[in-house]
């Protein structure tokens, strides 16, 4: 049963002598779990083959971009397309256009888009943006929250820099971090705390809407209602960071989902179809401090590229024909209930807290509703999750502080093959 992993275990001795840690994102080493990463060779559907001929059904999807499931024929014929008629020019095209309006179809309050390369980027910018517009500096952050590696960003974040242990970088100036101030989730006494101390000097609050890099954390409205109030009141932006819930959650993701009124929104990953896009978007008068138009500075050689566009495009256009956010619901309701009925049968405590297709088993007893109850689980039981998993085929994300994705390729045959996995590796009791 054991899968044979020799391949990968060369590639990875020798990505090291050339790429820090082997890697080039730092959750993809397994720090948090040991043993080796699979190098992947190819995907197709819900699948990935890794180098040594594995098949592993994917709950990753590449952190979120992949809702359709690899190598989707519409991305890829929009990709072929676009391919045939030059890679980059630094110029405006058409695609541009076309998705900056179906971001606008998606989310009618963003009269203005951005395109950026990455989710960091759109964060970054958006801040800079918040700052510019309210001529403040501070921002608010939460804990446990990841918005990329921005500097001002990096303080006490998530995703791989809680699997790390290091919940802030090395290399951010004191004074940057100064700047950055850290509230709780799902806490409004916190958040209110901070505002009342340094209301006039807060630029903006930039937030996770449903998180995904603690493991997936579902606000309450109480928090929700707490994010908008103190922003109006005090005068400063709401940046809903939709990187990951965007155009998964919903079409208008969860600014749709929960009735959100943020001034700004960023985008990634979907919107992008597994190409690198980020942008950023909010009401004409913030946006409109953007340069060319305004004096808030933000530029990229490879913005708008032209395959990134298109794969972006034919994305959003397959998500809004014939859109897939029910039966992506119905696949983890079943997913949800599966594991809950094998956990319990198997008499070990787990809170699993799930948002359409974004889902993370806790290792402990729930609810899990804060960052302090996510980093409280036992991470040990998570490993043996893992590991559990993926000797069966299953490639489950490699830390208990990440979200594991579905896609609309995974069916009746992904959902069953996954409880089996889960139910084989749940008795292996020495495991657990
Ligand atoms: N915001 C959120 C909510 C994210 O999950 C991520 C990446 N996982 C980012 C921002 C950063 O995006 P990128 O990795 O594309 O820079």
């Amino acid at each position: 049963m054991r899968h044979s992993i020799t391949r990968s275990e060369e590639l990875f001795k020798e990505a090291q002598q050339v790429i820090p840690g082997g890697v080039n994102s730092p959750v993809r080493a397994f720090k948090a779990v040991g043993g080796t990463p699979r190098f992947i060779a190819r995907a197709q559907g819900a699948y990935l083959w890794d180098a040594d001929g594995n098949q592993l059904l994917d709950y990753i999807g590449s952190w979120g971009p992949m809702i359709l499931g690899h190598n989707h024929p519409a991305v890829v014929a929009a990709i072929q397309q676009a391919l045939s008629e030059g890679l980059s020019y630094g110029a405006p095209t058409e695609r541009e256009i076309r998705l900056a309006q179906r971001v606008r179809e998606a989310y009618p309050s963003a009269d203005l888009v951005r395109f950026v390369s990455s989710g960091t980027e759109a964060t970054m910018s958006a801040l800079r943006l918040a700052r510019g517009y309210t001529g403040r500096d501070r921002i608010v952050k939460f804990r446990g929250n990841y918005h990329g590696h921005a500097d001002s960003l990096l303080v006490q974040a998530g995703s791989g820099l809680l699997t790390g242990g290091t919940p802030s970088s090395a290399g951010v100036p004191q004074a940057f971090a100064e700047l950055t101030l850290v509230a709780d989730y799902n806490e409004p006494q916190a958040l209110e705390d901070l505002f009342q101390r340094y209301g006039e000097e807060i630029a903006a609050v930039i937030f996770e809407p449903v998180v995904g890099n603690a493991g997936v954390l579902i606000p309450t409205p109480t928090f929700l209602e707490a994010l908008h109030h103190l922003t109006r009141r005090y005068g400063a932006l709401l940046i809903a960071d939709e990187v990951m819930t965007g155009f998964r959650l919903a079409k208008g993701g969860a600014v749709e989902l929960f009735g959100l009124k943020p001034d700004l929104i960023c985008w990634g990953k979907i919107l992008g179809g597994g190409l690198p896009v980020g942008a950023y978007g909010g009401r004409a008068e913030i946006m409109q401090q953007v340069a060319p138009l305004g004096p808030v500075y933000q530029a990229g050689t490879l913005s708008g590229n032209p395959l990134s566009m298109a794969a972006g495009l034919a994305t959003l256009e397959t998500l809004f024909q014939d859109p897939p956010y029910e039966r992506l619901e119905a696949y983890g309701a079943a997913l949800e209930q599966g594991l809950q009925t094998l956990f319990a049968e198997a008499g070990l405590p787990v809170a699993i807290n799930r948002v359409g297709s974004m889902i993370t088993v806790f290792f402990r007893e729930g609810p899990v509703q804060t960052y302090t109850e996510a980093v409280a689980s036992d991470t040990e039981r998570f490993k043996a999750f893992f590991h559990g998993l993926l000797q069966r085929g299953v490639y489950w994300p490699p830390s208990q502080f990440e979200a594991a994705f579905f896609s609309t390729a995974h069916g009746p045959e992904e959902l069953d093959k996954t409880l089996e996995a889960v139910a084989q590796a749940l008795k292996e009791p020495a495991a657990f």
